[in-house]
């Protein structure tokens, strides 16, 4: 069997087929296909005789639906066979299966902050929208968020808020200079609250930004907020794939589920 997994993010749109291991296929710019996301998809799945098709979006979702994306141009047709699942959790669960960790918080560092949550090696959703953290206050601020609010945790830090602060793109940004930031403070401080709210046994953290980020670094200012009781494995997961390959396992869990 052989299961296709589709990141929708806000630059890129990537293709791997998991088919006993991942398979890397191709990636499109996002501006440029995704006025007909839902047929390349389509014609994606036909070509790799996928049996069925996981879609991780940079989307807020419930029950499937999408109520927002602050970060794609538009929001996407997508088709009723197909998973969709947020792109965080996506990563979130692949982290899981990867590393080996049954209870973790994933973070995508990347233009936004995104993040997962997953409870005995499954997601979790809540009432859909479960790991929002992007987009919790951590210290009140004026600052403007893209959700169309102030002070967010996003606002603060992640590609367009340090592109904002900085007046250079992230991936320009000298890593010291990232650590200086009010800003890494705040999402050090978010993690923690995080951290001391569910006793993950592990932090796991990617996105473009996120991954240039160093786990010593991280804990040492983590740890700086939590109770010593409290010490998860700080990770940095290298994957620019991570989300694809999570919602290719997602849709062979699915059907899985369905045998078992
Ligand atoms: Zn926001």
């Amino acid at each position: 069997m052989g299961f296709l997994g589709v990141d929708i993010g806000g630059t890129n749109v990537d293709f791997v087929l998991l088919d006993g291991d991942f398979r890397y296929l191709s990636s499109f710019k996002t501006a440029e296909v995704i006025g007909y996301v839902d047929d390349l998809i389509d014609s994606m799945a036909k070509k790799y005789n996928a049996d069925r098709t996981g879609v991780g979006i940079a989307a807020w979702l419930k029950s499937r639906r999408i109520y927002r994306a602050p970060n794609l141009p538009v929001i996407p047709s997508l088709r009723e066979e197909w998973i969709v699942e947020n792109d965080a959790n996506c990563f979130a669960l692949y982290a899981s299966k990867k590393l080996g960790y049954t209870n973790l918080l994933g973070l995508t560092v990347g233009t936004g902050i995104g993040t997962g949550v997953v409870i005995d090696r499954k997601i979790y959703r809540g009432r859909g929208f479960a790991g929002e953290m992007g987009h919790a206050i951590i210290e009140k601020s004026e600052v403007d968020c893209v959700c169309g609010r102030k002070g967010h945790i996003e606002a603060n830090f992640g590609g367009w808020a340090i592109k904002r602060i900085t007046g250079k793109n992230a991936s320009e940004v000298d890593l010291n200079q990232i650590y200086s930031l009010e800003g890494f403070d705040v999402f050090c401080r978010g993690l923690a609250f995080a951290v001391m709210l569910m006793d993950f046994e592990a932090v796991v953290i990617g996105g473009r930004i996120g991954v240039r980020l160093q786990e010593q670094v991280l804990k040492k200012r983590v740890y700086s907020y939590l109770m010593p009781e409290f010490q998860p494995e700080i990770r940095i997961l290298d994957d620019e794939l991570a989300v694809a390959k999570g919602a290719a396992l997602l849709a062979k869990d699915v059907v899985e589920y369905a045998e078992g």
